[in-house]
């Protein structure tokens, strides 16, 4: 049975990865923004509180979703899953695997900071003091408040981007993977961000087509790419993923990708998948799941 579903933000991150919200909150602030529908897409990670695909908190519909990066041609990619059941094995190996990854890139990258800089850090009292997956972020907020940097921005230009000091690459686990995990755990796998993908892959269009052979069933449309001018990313926006939705017949999604108050991206409701697209979405995953 499908609800009377209204538009959605469906691209929000909580402190289970490096947002600053907790899901109890994101459902306050959407009750404010007269938002109706989010969906919860933490990096590497399902909040605890999320045990169904779906439910509703305060009138505020709550999709269990999850944001997984993943290699395609070399390139990273993130993949959106949507209505997941966060008990299914295969998704939590995918969320774990992701998660060692992450490990290994942080203290990497927590080895290299105290290296340029003179700080004296510890990966374990840095994860003791955050409540979901350790992401750059919170390396950025620890520069900031030890006075290395005066910014977060500059936290990522001088030491955390690539090409900054401190950077080093994430593994990736392989698309094909992932889109499956999802899928097994009766979710709706979405690319995230097409016009985030790296200018080095000139070829957007044909990854997506390999995507959808793979199983991916939509494409993040709506998102606040701003207007950066030249970027090292791929010329791709929403109108480019709009038409490409439309030609492989893909569902299409949005979100504001908000990571909450102090975080430079308090954005919730500010960009939203319109009603009708949401209750495809909500359809897809209720054919994989009759539960919903
Ligand atoms: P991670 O998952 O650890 O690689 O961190 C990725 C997160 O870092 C993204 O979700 C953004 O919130 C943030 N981020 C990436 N690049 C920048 C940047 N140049 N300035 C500020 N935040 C950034
Ligand atoms: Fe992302
Ligand atoms: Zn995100």
């Amino acid at each position: 049975m499908v609800d009377d579903v209204d538009g959605g933000d469906l691209h929000v991150h909580t402190t289970a990865s490096d947002g600053t919200s907790t899901v109890e909150e994101r459902v306050r602030q959407a009750r404010e923004r007269n938002l109706p529908t989010i969906a919860i897409t933490d990096h590497d990670r399902i909040p605890d509180r999320l045990d169904d695909p779906v439910e509703v908190v305060d009138d505020v519909t709550v999709v269990t979703g999850v944001e997984v990066r993943a290699d395609l041609w070399d390139t990273k990619i993130e993949i959106l899953g949507y209505f997941v059941d966060p008990t299914e094995k295969s998704l939590s190996d995918v969320l774990e695997q992701a998660r060692t990854y992450r490990e290994e890139r942080n203290r990497r990258m927590v080895r290299d900071l105290e290296q340029e800089t003179d700080l004296d850090l510890d990966l374990e009292s840095i994860s003791a003091n955050v409540n979901g997956t350790v992401g750059r972020p919170h390396l950025a907020d620890i520069l900031v408040e030890n006075g290395v940097v005066d910014s977060v921005a500059a936290a990522f230009r001088e030491f955390l981007a690539e090409g900054g000091a401190a950077f080093t690459p994430m593994e990736r686990v392989p698309y094909g993977e992932v889109i499956a995990a999802v899928r097994e755990a009766g979710g709706v796998p979405s690319l995230a961000h097409p016009g985030r993908i790296s200018a080095a892959t000139e070829d957007v269009e044909g990854m997506v087509e390999e995507l959808a052979d793979a199983g991916l069933d939509g494409i993040e449309v709506w998102y606040p790419y701003g207007e950066s001018g030249p970027t090292r990313y791929a010329d791709f926006g929403v109108a480019d993923a709009d038409r490409l939705a439309e030609s492989l017949d893909l569902l299409k999604t949005g979100g504001s990708d908000c990571h909450g108050p102090e975080s430079g991206k308090f954005r919730l409701g500010a960009v939203r998948t319109p009603r009708d697209e949401l209750r495809k979405l909500r359809q897809v995953a209720a054919d994989r799941n009759p539960s919903l």
